[in-house]
């Protein structure tokens, strides 16, 4: 839900045209719909200025190619827009984490949200919103570490088996 409201809503609310809040506001207050913010990638995390996917304008719309990866509330794929690895997490398993892979998909002109020179901005601003919650998260992760290790410790063990075959 931190994600649906800080980083779908809230920027909705504050840069959404009336169109816009019409269409993305109300079903996901509903739980019709639920959001979600896609900037990390495979090759990308904290450094997010560095991103590999793109959207070509194509006069009325933009076509949309690459992949991002860790994506919160990601859960179903429609046409040029698919659904890749899901994390088998340890922690925060109520909410389906996932890479979407974009292959041309296409975005409609009007549902760019702001001007789009000013993407990068904006979205560092939607992050700032969401930083508390994320901070809170992690430390309930911290919290319930200890006993999630417990849990996992066969698995890890299996993972530092293989490491060490491979003499990483
Ligand atoms: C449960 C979960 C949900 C997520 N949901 C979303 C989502 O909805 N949308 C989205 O866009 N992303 C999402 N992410 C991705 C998240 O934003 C990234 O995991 C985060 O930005 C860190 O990137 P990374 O995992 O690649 O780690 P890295 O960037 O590889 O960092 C690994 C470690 O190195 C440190 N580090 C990195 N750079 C430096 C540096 N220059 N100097 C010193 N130390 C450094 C970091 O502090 C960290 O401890 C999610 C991640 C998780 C785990």
């Amino acid at each position: 839900m931190s994600v649906n409201n800080s980083l779908h809503l809230a920027p909705m609310l504050a840069l959404g045209d009336d169109k816009q809040k019409n269409e993305f506001i109300t079903p996901y207050t509903t739980s019709d719909k639920i959001g979600c913010f896609a900037l990390s990638e495979p090759g990308n995390g904290s450094d997010a200025g560095v991103t590999f996917t793109t959207a070509s304008y194509k006069g009325d719309h933009y076509l949309l190619n690459g992949t991002k990866a860790s994506i919160t509330n990601a859960f179903e794929g429609i046409d040029g827009f698919s659904l890749g690895k899901k994390e088998d997490k340890l922690d925060i398993r109520g909410s389906s984490t996932c890479q979407l892979i974009f292959e041309d998909y296409i975005i409609s002109k009007e549902n760019i949200l702001g001007q789009p020179v000013y993407g990068f901005k904006i979205a560092m601003k939607i992050l700032d919103a969401g930083r508390i919650g994320i901070a809170s998260q992690a430390l309930c992760t911290l919290e319930t570490c200890p006993q999630n290790v417990i849990i996992e410790t066969p698995k890890l063990l299996k993972i530092i088996k293989t490491l060490q075959k491979y003499n990483a």
